[in-house]
């Protein structure tokens, strides 16, 4: 069976990074037809659109994408690519493994748990205005539907996935309504499943905690905006932005992108660390249930990341070196 996936390189490093990981699923013989489109600065130029509708019709039609980080140009008042993607989509939860591997700047050797972000509303929804010249103003939007729903899938993961606990982060004690409702959703989802564990933990202390003793965590679900702080923070923990995949996940489609941006400062250098584009694929072909590809990756990359590394981990292979002792890897 041939699978027809969605492919944007996107800007800075994604092409760099995406080249990688398509060498890489290529390699495990899963028979893919990549439908590419550009979206971001080079549609713009192009098309005259940030978001061409052939590049959201292919998405909608595929079903599964992997995708670059894109640039969203600032200033022009363009709203953001990611979260318009995420939000035409409905691709309500961004889901965010963190996972120890062997590499040098790895902090903790044996962590393993999964950030589970709603991904639709919060701050990100981008109601702002200015009142007067000198305030500005945000608009949080928490709603019931979106927070059972994220929460819902924060435990079937945890089911799926054999995990025990769901641990949801708010700042309940100081936004009584929309973080209170986010966890008063929690609480009562969490009735209905009794096999998995449930805690609370106000953001601040989950903050710490997790730099602490993120053995501790397992399944952790969060709003928008603090999803996002946290994942980056728990990336840190196992060595960098390099090692962060994710998926964007909704009802019947799903783009998998790293957790990192597009990362300016080394694009066309060749030396981006191309593994959290390369997990991210795993993710995805997990989810078009190529199992047995997705460990065969998971395997070579773990030895190479063990013997080698890129810049960022304290190593001096390029993203090619690297993407080329991956695939001697697969070979044997
Ligand atoms: P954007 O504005 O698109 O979010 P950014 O540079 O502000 O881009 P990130 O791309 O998330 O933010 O990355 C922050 C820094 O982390 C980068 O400047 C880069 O040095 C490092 N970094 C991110 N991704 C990688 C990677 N894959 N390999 C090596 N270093 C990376």
């Amino acid at each position: 069976m041939t699978h027809n996936i969605t492919l944007i390189y996107g800007d800075g490093i994604g092409p760099e990074v995406i080249a990688s990981a398509v060498k890489v699923i290529e390699a495990t013989g899963i028979s893919i037809n990549w439908d590419k489109v550009i979206v971001g600065e080079k549609a713009l130029e192009d098309q005259g659109m940030l978001l061409p509708d052939y590049a959201i019709n292919s998405i909608k039609t595929n079903k599964v994408a992997l995708k670059g980080p894109v640039t969203t140009p600032v200033g022009g008042g363009f709203r953001s690519i990611n979260v318009q993607l995420r939000q035409t989509l409905d691709l309500y939860a961004n889901v965010r493994p963190i996972k120890s591997y062997p590499v040098k700047n790895c902090l903790y050797d044996d962590i393993d748990l999964v950030i589970v972000r709603e991904n639709t509303e919060d701050l990100y929804l981008g109601i702002e205005h200015m009142v007067g010249k000198d305030a500005a103003e945000s608009i949080k939007i928490i709603t019931r539907e979106a927070s059972e729903r994220i929460i819902r899938y924060a435990f079937d993961l945890a089911r799926k996935e054999n995990r025990k606990k769901v641990t949801l982060t708010h700042k309940a004690n100081i936004m009584k309504l929309s973080d209170g409702l986010f966890l008063e959703s929690g609480r009562k989802v969490a009735k209905e499943y009794e096999d998995i564990e449930f805690e609370d933990v106000i953001i601040d202390a989950m903050s710490m905690k997790l730099v602490q003793s993120p053995r501790n965590y397992d399944v952790i679900v969060a709003p928008n905006l603090y999803g996002d702080i946290l994942s980056d923070m728990a990336a840190g923990l196992i060595g960098g932005l390099g090692l962060a995949p994710g998926g964007n996940i909704g009802k019947e489609i799903a783009i998998f992108e790293a957790v990192h941006g597009t990362a300016p400062d080394i694009a066309n250098k060749n030396i981006a660390n191309p593994t959290s584009a390369i997990l991210s694929g795993i993710m995805l072909l997990r989810y078009i249930d190529e199992v047995e590809g997705a460990e065969k990756i998971e395997k070579a990359l773990t030895k190479t990341l063990k013997s080698h590394g890129t810049m960022d981990l304290g190593g001096s292979l390029s993203t090619d070196e690297f993407t080329d002792e991956i695939l001697k890897e697969m070979a044997f």
